[in-house]
């Protein structure tokens, strides 16, 4: 079984706390302790008899947290935390603020496989998936530091539907009534698009809202920004987009990125209304946050409001997304611009 008790749903820590030959409500403890209360060791679950606890601890079993490296604090009112990881790698969280409501950006790989060109993160060097507790973690440690947490999106460092069950599990913890307790509703998992775990991700039970990043919208541009294209044609992205949508009735987000000249023409913007018609979506339009390296720049003001009045003369729901944290390097794409080994 797993030791770290931080990863465990509160069917499996009733499991374990009958092995413990202890009652079943003792699991209630460590689940509210651990993921509503913050609880870093067990001597600070005071409920549970010492003797359990010194029997967990002697059996190996221990609560996970992740080492707070670094703090950054944008005057637009965005914070990053950087985490170090057991093994030496780095990873960035990023608090986002509205009026008295935080959004907090999740991150669910070290590196990432995806290689999209446009991202700081996808140019590091994949190392691995973050575990349930370590997705957690994150937002119990930026809840300590900047209050209760309202939104989770998951559009951190890595690609989330490429860490499934780890990322699931995280989520039903963050769900829970007895821990976070945020609302399924306010948790968004964002992909690159991966036509299976879409698939996948429409048959759970419980299912955050979805965000996908279509960047483009034919093959050929997108294979400019993202190697995935190569892999899974948008067709296939869109096919299964259309199935979520039978089976949920979800409204999906796409979010666009514009780089200049490569996928903000008006020509783009109606292809891009052609590829979405009959899914009931909303588009999140982003400006590219150039990083050291990316052969991309942004499109300029202008024409992202051009491109975003096609949308909107077509019916589609349609927002800008202005840059949050761009001077700490917290914005969209630059997650872990600083670890970039640079010739
Ligand atoms: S945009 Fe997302 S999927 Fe693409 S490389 Fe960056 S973290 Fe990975």
């Amino acid at each position: 079984m797993d030791k770290d008790l931080k990863n465990l749903t509160p069917e499996r820590l009733q499991r374990l706390v009958e092995m413990f030959g202890q009652k079943a409500f003792q699991a209630g403890y460590l689940f509210t302790f651990i993921h509503q209360k913050g609880a870093a060791d067990l001597d600070q679950i005071t409920p549970l008899p010492k003797d359990f606890r010194h029997a967990l601890r002697a059996r190996g079993y221990v609560i996970s947290t992740l080492t707070l490296r670094q703090q950054y604090a944008d005057p637009d009112g965005t914070r990053k935390f950087a985490f170090d990881l057991p093994g030496g790698s780095r990873i960035e969280t990023v608090c986002l603020r509205d009026g008295d409501r935080n959004t907090v950006c999740l991150s669910t790989q070290a590196g990432c496989r995806m290689g999209c060109v446009f991202c700081a993160t996808g140019q590091l060097p994949f190392d691995r998936n973050l575990t349930a507790a370590e997705i957690v973690d994150q937002v119990y440690q930026v809840r300590s530091h900047c209050g209760a947490v309202h939104n989770v999106v998951y559009m951190g460092m890595g690609e989330p539907l490429d860490n499934l069950d780890a990322v699931m599990r995280s989520a039903a913890l963050l769900n829970d009534e007895n821990g976070a307790n945020i609302g399924i509703r306010h948790i968004t998992l964002s992909t690159c698009g991966l036509p299976a775990a879409i698939g996948t991700l429409a048959a759970c039970d419980l299912r955050p809202r979805l965000a996908v990043s279509l960047h483009a919208p034919d093959d050929a541009t997108r294979r400019k920004l993202m190697p995935v294209a190569r892999k899974y044609p948008i067709d296939s992205i869109i096919a299964a987009l259309r199935d979520y949508q039978r089976q949920t009735a979800r409204r999906i987000t796409v979010e666009y990125c514009l780089a200049r000249a490569i996928n903000d023409s008006d020509t783009h913007a109606n292809r891009l209304v052609a590829r979405l018609k009959g899914l009931k979506v909303n588009v999140n339009l982003i400006e590219l946050n150039p990083f050291t390296g990316c052969p991309y720049e942004a499109s300029p003001p202008k024409r992202i409001k051009a491109f975003a009045e096609v949308l909107k003369n077509a019916g589609l729901e349609t927002a800008i997304r202005y840059r949050r944290g761009r001077r700490i390097q917290a914005a969209c794409g630059q997650l872990g611009a600083t670890q970039i080994k640079h010739p």
